[in-house]
């Protein structure tokens, strides 16, 4: 009998998206008795990429992303396996309201409005948010014709077309756009909110196709609100994770190069990574979850027509400013989960939340914890303020919309360089090359936020469909003598 050795995998990047890949290999190796040494190299000093928590005292604070959409599964089901499931806690209902600044004020988004559209018109109207010539506009939505032929269009295309010029630059600019950090006008609408396509094609108006779907929702009876956390925060998946994986993760190994390597005994393909520090390692498989520029600075000697694309996938950089406050120093905090400013308002930020308002047990008892997001495709010089510089924004922007004079009890910046991928128009297009380049190579797959959603339940899926595949290929080519040598 040939004796079999293990299959060994390196995971690359310790993001939500590589963690989760290696996590899924994990339980993939124990159900289906396959032997995997499982490696993740993660180039930084510290797991999560954009999850993290910090805990000063009472306060539980968010520094990067801070809440889980429900609606897609992924994320809960894996925190569920990861016995997390009685830490989850959702959005405190009381305060589920958005604002948006408008000429230096903050209004209530009508209510039933979502990112780009409203579900129903009254609302609207009644709402001082829009000029009446733009309250028109919007009601005529439902008689626009659709769109003729396919093809990709930017959100800001979409939202003029549908809903017209003021529904974009007072709310969809900075609600949609928002969540990327990017220019509505370069933004791909099929790849950020392909359901809003899907409503235009199917019911003719995405003021219908919102009703249609809330009245769906309503026989579903939703478990969760529509945002969770963990009651620690967003860092406790990744916790769970480091302390499940603890044997296979080094971090300070940021991965410079992968190039094949013929050279082990048996002749199969295997993987030579070179390390930004000068160390080597072999593995018979990779899954690569670091973003796309340095997905594509390690691929650039072996694969350059892969890497040339993964290197089209533009990037922006964001700040968060968390501040501690005194409630009684925050008279006008509006109850609510927080408030976009969209450009035209020429703010210094472009979003601004009540942390504590939001989650419970975010901050001590009579204090109030907010942030601020400062930066991202329109904003790209803000990310040359000073850390103080950044506070000062931060707090004069609180002052002015909020009356906040009172000097912050805490601050927090924390710099997101380089880590929101932009979608841009023709986005699933590049991917789906992308794909196509990287299905040719194998043993090699790609995972993260740069491909087919950024959310923490998109990366989530990603790195366990990078996982699956990876053990499907190893079972297949690699340790398919051990299923035939253990057989009778
Ligand atoms: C400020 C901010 C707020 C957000 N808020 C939310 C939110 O509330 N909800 C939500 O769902 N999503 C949110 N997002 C988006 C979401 O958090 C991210 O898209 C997601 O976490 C990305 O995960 P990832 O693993 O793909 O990438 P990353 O988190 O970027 O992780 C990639 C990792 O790879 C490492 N790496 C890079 N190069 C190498 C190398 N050569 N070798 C080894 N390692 C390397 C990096 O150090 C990093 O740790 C937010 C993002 C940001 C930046």
């Amino acid at each position: 009998m040939a004796e079999v050795r293990p299959a060994k995998v390196a995971v690359i990047g310790g993001g939500i998206a590589g963690l989760s890949a290696a996590n899924r290999l994990r339980e993939l190796a124990f159900e289906r008795k396959l032997p995997l040494a499982i490696e993740l190299y993660e180039g930084g000093a510290r797991l999560g990429g954009a999850l993290e928590t910090v805990r000063r005292g009472e306060f539980v604070i968010e520094t990067g992303a801070d809440s889980i959409l429900s609606e897609k599964p992924a994320a809960l089901k894996l925190a569920e396996r990861l016995g997390l499931g009685v830490e989850i806690v959702g959005t405190d209902q009381r305060f589920r309201k958005t604002f948006v600044v408008r000429n230096g004020r903050l209004l209530e988004i009508p209510e039933g409005f979502s990112l780009l559209a409203p579900s129903r018109i009254g609302p609207v109207m009644r709402s001082p948010l829009f000029s009446p010539r733009g309250k028109f506009r919007i009601a005529l939505e439902p008689w626009i014709p659709r769109r003729r032929g396919g093809g990709d269009e930017s959100l800001a295309a979409f939202v003029r077309r549908r809903l017209g010029d003021e529904t974009l630059t007072r709310v969809a600019q900075a609600l949609a756009g928002g969540i990327y950090t990017a220019d509505p006008e370069r933004l791909s609408i099929a790849a950020t909110l392909p359901r809003f396509v899907e409503m235009e094609r199917k019911h003719g108006s995405v003021m219908r196709g919102l009703r249609a779907a809330a009245a769906g929702r309503g026989e579903s009876g939703a478990r969760w609100s529509l945002f969770v956390s963990f009651r620690a925060g967003v860092g406790r998946l990744v916790e769970a994770l480091a302390a499940r994986l603890a044997d296979s993760i080094q971090t300070g190994r940021a991965v410079a190069s992968i190039l094949p390597d013929d050279s082990g005994p048996d002749r199969s393909r295997r993987w030579r990574l070179r390390f930004a520090d000068g160390g080597e390692s072999v593995a018979d498989a990779v899954v690569i979850a670091a973003p796309a520029y340095a997905a594509a600075t390690a691929l650039s000697a072996a694969f350059p027509a892969l890497s040339a694309k993964l290197a089209l996938i533009e990037y922006a950089s964001a700040a968060v400013v968390n501040l501690a406050y005194h409630a009684d120093d925050f008279p006008d905090a509006p109850a609510g989960f927080g408030f976009v400013a969209p450009a035209i308002e020429r703010r210094r930020i472009i979003a601004g939340s009540f942390t504590s308002l939001k989650y419970p047990g975010r901050a001590p008892a009579g204090m109030l914890l907010v942030r601020a997001f400062i930066g991202g495709a329109l904003n790209r010089g803000l990310m040359a303020l000073t850390d103080a510089e950044m506070v000062a924004a931060a707090r004069d922007e609180f002052r002015d919309l909020l009356g906040a004079t009172a000097e912050p009890a805490l601050t927090l910046v924390r710099r997101w360089p380089n880590s929101m991928p932009q979608y841009a128009v023709g986005h699933l297009d590049r991917v789906a090359e992308i794909e196509r380049l990287a299905d040719r190579i194998p043993g090699v797959e790609l995972a993260g936020a740069y491909l087919r959603g950024v959310g923490i339940p998109d990366c989530v899926a990603g790195g366990e469909r990078a996982a699956e595949a990876i053990a499907a290929f190893l079972d297949r080519n690699v340790l398919s003598g051990a299923a035939s040598d253990a057989s009778p």
